[in-house]
C-alpha cells in the first residue's frame, strides 16, 4: 500500500502518519527529513544534495527521485510507503509514477485531512497550556475551573504560542493550498482521492483511515 498523506497545519497529519508508522510499519517518506537525513549520512545522493544546497541552490527533482528511490525498496519490504510533503508538482509526480512503477507498484490513495479553516482558526487561536504542567486550555471550550489556575497542578502562569494568531493560521492554510494545487487536480482525475474529515477527534480520524486502507 502506498498513499499520499496531505493536510493543512492543524489538520493531525502528523499523528495519523506516525500511527500508520507504528500500527502497520509504514515508512514515512518525508523529503524534508529524508534529505537532512541522506545528507547526515553521507550517502552517495546525500553528498550530491549537500554539494547544490551548499551552494545556495534548490535540490533538484533528480536527486529527490534517487532519494526517494533509495528508500522506496527499503518501504515496500515494510508496510509499504507514505508519502508526506512530495510530489509537489506534476513533473515530481510523474517521476513518482515511475519509481513505484519500476518497482511493480503503484499508488494506491492519496488521502486528504480536511479541515474547515474558520473552524480551524476557533480552534487555533483560543488555545493556551499551563507553563507549568502543560496542560492545555481554551479560551472558549476549556477555561481552568477556577479562574487563572491550572486544574491539574495549581499552577498560576499560562503560556500561548506566539504563532496562534488568525493570521497565521491563514497564511498557513493559503501556502497548503497553493501547494497542493498543482498536483490534486493529477490525482483526483484517477479516482485516488479521498477526503477525510480533520476537524473529528483523533480515534475517529484514525478510524476512517484505516477502513479506506484496509477497502
Ligand atoms: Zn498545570
Amino acid at each position: 500500500m502506498n498513499i499520499i498523506l496531505l493536510g493543512p497545519p492543524g489538520a493531525g497529519k502528523g499523528t495519523q502518519a506516525s500511527r500508520l508508522v507504528e500500527e502497520r510499519g509504514m515508512v514515512q517518506l518525508s523529503t524534508g527529513d529524508m534529505l537532512r537525513a541522506a545528507v547526515k549520512a553521507g550517502t552517495p545522493v546525500g553528498l550530491q544534495a549537500k554539494a547544490v544546497m551548499e551552494a545556495g541552490e534548490l535540490v533538484s527533482d533528480a536527486i529527490v527521485s534517487a532519494l526517494i528511490g533509495e528508500r522506496l525498496d527499503a518501504a515496500e519490504a515494510h508496510g509499504g510507503a507514505i508519502f508526506d510533503g512530495y510530489p509537489r508538482t506534476k513533473a515530481q509526480a510523474q517521476a513518482l509514477d515511475l519509481l513505484l512503477d519500476e518497482r511493480g507498484e503503484k499508488l494506491d490513495l492519496v488521502i486528504e485531512l480536511d479541515v474547515d479553516e474558520d473552524a480551524l482558526v476557533d480552534r487555533i487561536t483560543g488555545r493556551f497550556t499551563c507553563a507549568a504542567c502543560g496542560e492545555g486550555y481554551h479560551d472558549r471550550y476549556k477555561l481552568p475551573r477556577v479562574q487563572d489556575t491550572c486544574d491539574a497542578c495549581g499552577g498560576h502562569e499560562f503560556k500561548r504560542r506566539p504563532d496562534d494568531n488568525e493570521e497565521t493560521v491563514r497564511t498557513r492554510m493559503a501556502e497548503y493550498r497553493a501547494k497542493t494545487a498543482p498536483i490534486l487536480p493529477i490525482y483526483e482525475a484517477r479516482g485516488l482521492v479521498r477526503r477525510v474529515d480533520g476537524m473529528a477527534p483523533i480515534g475517529e480520524v484514525g478510524a476512517v483511515i484505516d477502513a479506506l486502507l484496509d477497502g
